[in-house]
């Protein structure tokens, strides 16, 4: 009598196994290697479909498969799988939240860092635009668009027909996209200006104070949502700072496949960090 084999089991019924992005090793940079693990992946998606209604890069998959000749992935041209990363914007929900196949599973899908890896082939052969380099330069958009009285002029061409038609046509940012404004009195101007009244009182498990990293959005284009966690901390006698150096978390980066900028803005931020934490 043969043993019964031991069932595979679904790799979402516990915490997925996140193996490491290995970017510095040169067969990531490999493109006939890539669409290898692209080609293996697509072909396990278009026969789950569970995905379909995420984002635009699963929808985007299942048409060319279904309006290929062969309606299977072998019959879609490998030029059109890059329109399946210029989808992804890397949010993680298909691999956090749905696929039944990531690690530990054996059929070791991670589609998020599979489309990364791409995006990090293209950016390196430099298939990136100039426009995507400015766009996704977040700080650096956000801090000559934040000068005082530039900023009152940004929001007013953001606001009027024929800047935004401008702005189409060379950006290709569409003339009804809903637009950020920009603040000059940014967030973390505000925050060095607070004069607290708190006298925070550490607990066991807390020092009573919190350091607030405002990302590029917070700081430049939303800054009342930073006054609004200060206010609700303070109420509740929690000691608010800003955290004193900051630069872009690295996200547009990413998304990017910028991989170098990333690390930079991470060498930038998490010893800021952590020096604070140790400062309680
Ligand atoms: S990580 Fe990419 S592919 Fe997955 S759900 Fe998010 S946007 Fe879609
Ligand atoms: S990522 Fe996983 S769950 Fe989503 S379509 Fe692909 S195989 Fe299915």
């Amino acid at each position: 009598m043969t043993e019964p084999k031991t069932p595979v089991r679904e790799g979402s019924l516990e915490a997925p196994t996140r193996h490491a992005v290995d970017w510095k090793n040169p067969i990531f940079y490999d493109e006939a290697d890539l669409f290898n693990e692209l080609e293996r992946i697509y072909d396990i998606c278009h026969g789950c479909r569970r995905c379909v209604s995420l984002c635009h890069a699963f929808p985007t998959l299942f048409d060319l498969v279904d309006e290929s000749e062969t309606m299977e992935v072998d019959g879609v041209a490998k030029q059109d799988y890059w329109k399946v990363v210029d989808q992804c914007y890397l949010c993680d929900l298909c691999y956090m939240t749905k696929c039944p196949y990531v690690p530990p599973h054996e059929w070791n899908l991670d589609f998020p860092h599979t489309m990364l890896r791409a995006k990090a082939v293209k950016f390196k052969k430099g298939e990136v635009s100039a426009r995507d380099k400015l766009l996704s330069s977040t700080d650096i958009v956000g801090s000559l668009a934040g000068i005082p009285v530039v900023s009152g002029v940004v929001n007013l061409a953001n606001r009027m027909g024929i800047t935004r038609s401008v702005l189409q046509g060379v950006l290709g940012v569409h003339k009804n996209a809903l637009l950020p404004e920009y603040h000059s009195n940014t967030a973390q101007k505000r925050l060095a200006k607070h004069q607290t009244t708190i006298s925070p009182e550490a607990t066991d498990q807390t020092s009573g104070q919190v350091a607030i990293f405002t990302t590029c959005y917070g700081n430049y284009n939303a800054p009342d949502i930073v006054d609004d966690m200060l206010a609700v901390f303070e109420h509740n006698d929690i000691g608010v700072t800003a955290v004193k150096k900051e630069v872009c978390c690295g996200m547009p980066k990413m998304e990017l496949g910028d991989l170098n900028a990333v690390e930079q803005a991470k060498n930038s931020n998490i010893p800021a960090l952590i020096k604070m934490i140790d400062e309680g």
